[in-house]
C-alpha cells in the first residue's frame, strides 16, 4: 500500500528496504524503474496526467524532498523518512560493484556523464561501466539502441522531471535493463561539477534552501513547493 501524497502514492520504506527492493529488482528480467519524486514533481502530477502516470507505473516511489516527509505528515499518513535519489544511487551502485553489475549513465550536458563515470569507479572499485551519453538527443531510438547494445544491467537516467519519468515508462523495456532510476541533477553531482549541500544543511532537510541560495535562478521552480504546502493544508482539511 502506497502513501498518498497529493495524488502521488509512495513506497514508505527506510533506504535499507528500498535498498532490498532495488537489489530484487536489478536481479529479475525486467524492465523496472525508481521514480524519486519532490513536492515539486507532486505539484507537475497535478497538472500533467502523462506524469502522474508514468510515476505511479514506477516499481518504487522513494520520497526524495523533506516536503514530501512534512506533507505526509501533515495528512495524517506519515512515511518512514526520506529516500534521495542520489544516496539511492550511491546504494545501489556498492552492490552492484559486488555483483559484477553494469552500469550505463544517461543525461546532463555533453562530457559530464563520462566524468561522472570515472568519479564513480573510483569511489566504487568493481564497479562496470557499460557506456554513457549526454542528456540532449532529439530522438530515442538510437539511444535506446546504444544501451541494449551495451547490455547493461542498470540505468541512471538523467534528464530532468519529468522528461525522464516518461523516457523510462516509455523506453524502458526496449532497453533491456534490468532497472532504470530517474534522478534528475545526480551526474551533475556525481561529476563534481555541482556541489551537494554541506552535511548540515542536509542534516536540517534544507538542501533546496542551500541549492536557491547557490543558483538564484531556481527560484520560479522553487514556488512550486509553497504552493505544494497550501495544496497540502486544503487536503488536510477536506479529510476532516
Ligand atoms: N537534462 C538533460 N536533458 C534535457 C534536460 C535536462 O540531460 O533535455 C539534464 C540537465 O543537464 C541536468 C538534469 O537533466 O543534469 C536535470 O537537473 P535538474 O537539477 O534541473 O533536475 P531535478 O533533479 O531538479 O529534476
Amino acid at each position: 500500500m502506497r502513501i498518498d501524497v497529493l495524488g502521488v502514492g509512495f513506497d514508505n520504506v527506510t533506504m535499507d528496504q528500498a535498498l532490498s527492493e532495488g537489489v530484487r529488482l536489478m536481479n529479475t528480467e525486467g524492465p523496472h524503474y525508481v521514480v524519486t519524486p519532490n513536492p515539486e514533481i507532486v505539484e507537475t502530477c497535478r497538472e500533467d496526467r502523462e506524469a502522474l502516470e508514468a510515476v505511479q507505473a514506477a516499481d518504487l516511489v522513494l520520497p526524495d524532498g523533506i516536503g514530501v516527509i512534512y506533507g505526509a505528515k501533515m495528512l495524517g499518513t506519515p512515511l518512514k523518512g526520506r529516500v534521495t535519489g542520489i544516496a539511492f544511487a550511491q546504494g545501489i551502485m556498492e552492490r552492484m560493484a559486488e555483483n559484477g553489475k553494469t552500469l550505463y549513465l544517461l543525461g546532463a550536458k555533453p562530457g559530464v556523464a563520462e566524468k561522472a563515470a570515472k568519479k564513480l569507479q573510483a569511489q566504487h572499485p568493481g564497479l562496470r561501466i557499460a557506456g554513457t551519453r549526454d542528456g540532449y538527443f532529439q530522438e530515442d531510438a538510437p539511444v535506446v539502441e546504444a544501451i541494449r547494445e551495451s547490455g547493461a544491467d542498470v540505468v541512471f537516467v538523467c534528464l530532468g522531471a519529468p522528461k525522464q519519468e516518461k523516457w523510462m515508462k516509455k523506453n524502458g523495456e526496449a532497453t533491456g535493463a534490468k532497472l532504470l532510476l530517474g534522478i534528475g541533477g545526480a551526474l551533475d553531482v556525481f561529476s563534481g561539477e555541482v556541489k551537494r549541500a554541506p552535511r548540515a544543511f542536509q542534516k536540517l532537510g534544507l538542501e533546496w534552501f542551500y541549492r536557491l541560495i547557490t543558483n538564484p535562478s531556481r527560484a520560479g521552480r522553487m514556488m512550486k513547493l509553497p504552493l505544494f504546502l497550501v495544496h497540502v493544508a486544503k487536503e488536510k482539511r477536506r479529510r476532516k
